[in-house]
């Protein structure tokens, strides 16, 4: 059985039910992958379930950068900065197609939030907390430098500049290709699987029952540990569990837009102040700028978060504000994605004001949650995690397992030795998918999302009789994503396998009716069925594009 086949689901759902595991996770973002590679990893025995997709929740929106959080330098989050600082060049090192570094210019405004000196100071405090290389860290540039690097800033204003070093990702990927890495030690990830109620042995947690979003069959799922890794539902699953006392989670939505790079052609990130002194990003990406975030707080419906056109007024006046001459009005947002930082709250603190660390809630049922916290921080997190549960399977039954060592372990895709090899491998795509009269852009996006299983991709591509290239290429990747990736339907393939819903929303009325077709055949769909999928597209393209007016 191939556990992330979408094919071998049945045999997935077997195994589920009659394993007793030493540790059973629920939630499928990066926190719960990964703990499930974590663990597996160090030899436990591990289940994880994900109500939706993986990564359909924050670990799909979200700013998409491995960063060490400059800004909150400013509330003096310095264990943060370190911890998460020093994260970066190491999941850098384990997926170096996929987290690639991106320099960012942090421009010295009159009258902005920062002035030279301050800039400078806590750039350079970062370089050391974050134990950034030589070469990797800050430079100071002066006006006219700045203007060079980046013309469309306004020229009346700007008085310099940092120029400093981030990594850029694709969160869903990330989280993929880590719930992949964990199936290769052993874990049973499975999606579309959402655990209802905690099955109780003794008044203590010892699994779950859980239902099948596919087959709406209910399951028992037995586990000596359970982790809640489940983001901004966390406080739901502790309402089951009945422990839901002291801390809670405090939900604040952060919206990023697209617009096509021709729009916003920035040459390389902004990371620039708003009018409220919060700051955003502007982040350039193959045909598109995405620039965010807001951080409001919101008490809504957490299975539908959209971007209202309060968001977007609010990151077009600050990009029209920083790049006077770009002029962007609504309707250069073609596509945006809006999500929620699951943060824990903390009286009379505002949004942006909460802190980002993670926490962990032990219940007396024994129920363990993780909340809080950062994409980048996921293995940091998954050690704390791991360390807890080992501990107290040790103290049970007098077993050991091995210390952390995910900082050595490649993540699926990710076997290339440095950054400069994942160049090279993108410059040898570009020659071999050149005959389809594809460019440099297709490689680079190849590279990016499969890494080295981009040749996998490409020789199933090899096998399909397409005329279209665009097509034959959509039809190779869906071949791949059906048999190494788990996907059942449209959503998954086009907004977490391949991101083109955000970073290519144009591209996918073309392929779509042989995606679905492909699909309805894959799974035996009835029209009905294949109906409703090409409609649940249609409405998350619409809304991505197309911005509510809040009533008050
Ligand atoms: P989630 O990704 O939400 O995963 C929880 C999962 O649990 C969900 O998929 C959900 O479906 C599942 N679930 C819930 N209930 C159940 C159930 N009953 N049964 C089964 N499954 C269930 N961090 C960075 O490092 N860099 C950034 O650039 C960055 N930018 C951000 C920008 C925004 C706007 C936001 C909102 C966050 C950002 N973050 C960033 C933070 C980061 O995205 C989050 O910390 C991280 O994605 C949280 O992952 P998670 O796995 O804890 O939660």
């Amino acid at each position: 059985m191939n556990k992330l086949s979408s094919f071998d689901r049945p045999e997935l759902i077997e195994q589920l039910r009659n394993n007793h595991y030493d540790l059973l996770i629920i939630g499928g973002g990066v926190t719960g992958a990964g703990i499930a590679l974590d663990a597996a990893s160090r030899g436990l025995k591990v289940a994880l379930v994900e109500k939706n997709d993986f990564a359909s929740g924050t670990s799909s929106r979200s700013t998409k950068l491995i960063h060490g959080g400059l800004r909150y330098l400013k509330q003096f989050e310095i264990a943060l900065v370190r911890e998460v600082g020093r994260e970066r060049a190491t999941v850098h090192r384990l997926a170096p197609h996929l987290v690639r570094s991106e320099k960012m210019l942090l421009p010295i405004i009159t009258g902005g939030t920062y002035g030279k000196l301050l800039t400078s100071l806590g750039l350079m405090v970062y370089d050391v907390l974050a134990g950034v290389e030589k070469a990797d860290q800050r430079k100071m540039l002066a006006k006219d430098e700045t203007l060079e690097v980046e013309p469309l800033l306004p020229e009346s204003r700007v008085e310099g500049s940092g120029l400093y070093a981030e990594y850029r990702t694709d969160d869903a990927r990330l989280t993929i290709e880590i719930i992949k890495t964990a199936a290769a030690y052993g874990a049973d990830s499975i999606n579309y699987f959402e655990a209802l109620e905690f099955l109780d042995e003794g008044g203590q947690v010892a699994g779950i029952k859980g239902i099948d979003h596919i087959t709406g069959e209910t399951s028992n799922i037995k586990a000596a540990y359970v982790v809640s890794a489940a983001g901004p539902w966390v406080d739901e699953l502790r309402e089951i569990d009945k422990s839901k006392q002291g801390k809670r989670l405090h939900l604040t939505k952060g919206v990023h837009i697209v617009v096509s790079h021709e729009s916003l052609p920035v040459r390389q990130a902004v990371y620039f102040d708003t009018h409220d002194g919060r700051m955003i990003f502007a982040i350039p990406r193959g045909k598109i700028t995405y620039v965010g975030t807001t951080d409001t707080d919101y008490h809504g419906d957490k299975n539908h978060v959209l971007t209202n056109q309060d968001d977007v007024d609010y990151l077009l006046e600050a990009v029209n504000s920083m790049f006077p001459k770009v002029k962007l009005t609504s309707e250069d947002a073609i596509s945006s994605w809006a999500g929620l930082r699951p943060l824990i709250h903390e009286d009379g603190k505002s949004a942006s004001e909460l802190s980002r660390k993670d926490e962990i809630f032990e219940s007396r049922s024994g129920l363990i949650s993780i909340a809080g916290g950062k994409l980048t921080g996921y293995r940091k997190m998954a050690e704390r995690i791991v360390d807890l549960v080992a501990k107290k399977i040790k103290k049970d039954d007098d077993r050991h397992f091995e210390k952390c060592h995910t900082d050595k372990i490649v993540l699926a895709g990710g076997e290339f030795s440095n950054a400069g090899e994942v160049d090279e491998y993108i410059r040898q795509i570009h020659e071999k998918i050149k005959a389809y009269g594809f460019d440099e852009f297709e490689a680079n996006y190849l590279v990016s999302n499969y890494g080295v299983q981009t040749d996998e991709v490409l020789e199933r591509m090899s096998n399909i009789q397409e005329e279209d290239h665009d097509i034959r290429l959509a039809k190779a990747e869906l071949e791949f994503t059906l048999n190494n990736e788990i996907v059942f339907g449209p959503l998954d393939f086009f907004v977490r396998r391949t991101g083109r819903l955000y970073f290519n929303i144009n591209s996918i009325d073309k392929v779509k009716p042989a995606v679905l077709q492909r699909f309805a055949e894959a799974f035996n769909w009835d029209k009905t069925t294949a109906a409703q999928h090409e409609k649940w597209l249609e409405t998350a393209m619409f809304e991505a594009s197309h911005f509510e007016t809040v009533k008050v």
